[in-house]
């Protein structure tokens, strides 16, 4: 199912239970585009995600930011600044609720 989601696949395994491909985390509801910021902790990275928000009074589109804190499952590489694909989830931690599926293909 995540195979058609067009991401790089990670190629070994791992034993990390949180990691939507070998371990037991379930992934529903929202798939979220974003832009690798920063990677200070090995399990967590922060993801940057632009959207176009209309503002009715003037009648143009401003652009938003928004930062998300995502699992990074330890089969699964990025770089900082590379485009990711992820994916909601149960909450994982306070501020976590979202798991990297991997880079985008382009
Ligand atoms: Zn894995």
């Amino acid at each position: 199912m995540i195979s058609a989601l067009g991401v790089n696949q990670p190629t070994g395994s791992c034993d990390d239970p949180l990691c939507p491909y070998h371990g037991s985390l379930k992934i529903r509801g929202k798939l979220i585009e974003g832009m690798v910021e920063g990677m200070k902790s090995r399990k967590v990275i922060t993801v940057r995600r632009e959207y176009y928000f209309y503002v009715k009074k003037y009648l143009r589109y401003e652009k938003r930011r928004q930062m998300i804190h995502a699992r990074l499952p330890s089969c699964v590489s990025v770089k900082v600044g590379s485009k990711v694909l992820l994916a909601e989830t149960r909450p994982i931690g306070k501020n976590i609720a979202f798991v990297v599926l991997g880079e985008r293909v382009s």
